[in-house]
């Protein structure tokens, strides 16, 4: 499950459901990176995420990358990210909690070595899966953007209905408009 990232492209504020926190992570603008995790870890201390912690976030997340993309190509990951990826989901991640309870267990707050595991975990969750096909791109020549099938079908076809599925449908209707227009029924 993942809560997908606003993007700006020409423009225009959209959401992107990359289908997986790991693939969220990879999208958007470097200069966001800090937010980013941020709001997807609310008990890390934004103090704590400085150059050093960005270095080790950006060789993650760039292996993420590469590897979603020569996944969702049907090619063989390269094995440097693979042991990136590894590496960061052999350290401790973030505890999973329930909601409700009185008391906080473990401490408050998350280092940035936490968070990245959990991303990395997530990685090596949705990568050990690619022969389901859920990782695909976005099939608008244009655009081509990664992201993991969570449907029960493995069936959608854009990186967002909104964006790319309107468009589409849009230009179809057009071209079908056009035709009609021709044949002399329009
Ligand atoms: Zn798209």
């Amino acid at each position: 499950m993942s809560a997908g990232r606003w993007l700006e492209t020409d423009g225009t504020r959209w959401l992107f459901d990359a289908g997986a926190d790991c693939l969220d992570f990879t999208t958007g603008p470097d200069a966001d990176l800090a937010g980013w995790l941020c709001t997807r870890f609310p008990r890390l201390d934004p103090a704590e995420v400085g150059e050093r912690e960005l270095v080790d976030a950006r060789s993650l997340r760039d292996a993420i990358g590469r590897m979603a993309v020569a996944a969702a190509d049907g090619d063989r990951a390269d094995p440097d990210d693979v042991d990136t990826v590894n590496l960061f989901a052999a350290t401790p991640d973030v505890p999973p909690a329930l909601p409700g309870g009185r008391r906080h267990a473990g401490a408050a707050r998350i280092r940035v070595a936490q968070a990245l595991s959990s991303l990395a975990r997530d990685a090596v969750a949705v990568f050990a899966d690619t022969g389901s096909g859920r990782l695909r791109r976005c099939a608008a020549a244009d655009c081509r953007r990664v992201f993991h099938d969570e449907s029960r079908t493995i069936n959608r076809r854009w990186c967002s209905m909104q964006r790319c599925g309107n468009r589409a449908k849009v230009r179809a209707y057009r071209e079908r408009a056009g035709l009609a227009e021709r044949d002399g029924h329009f």
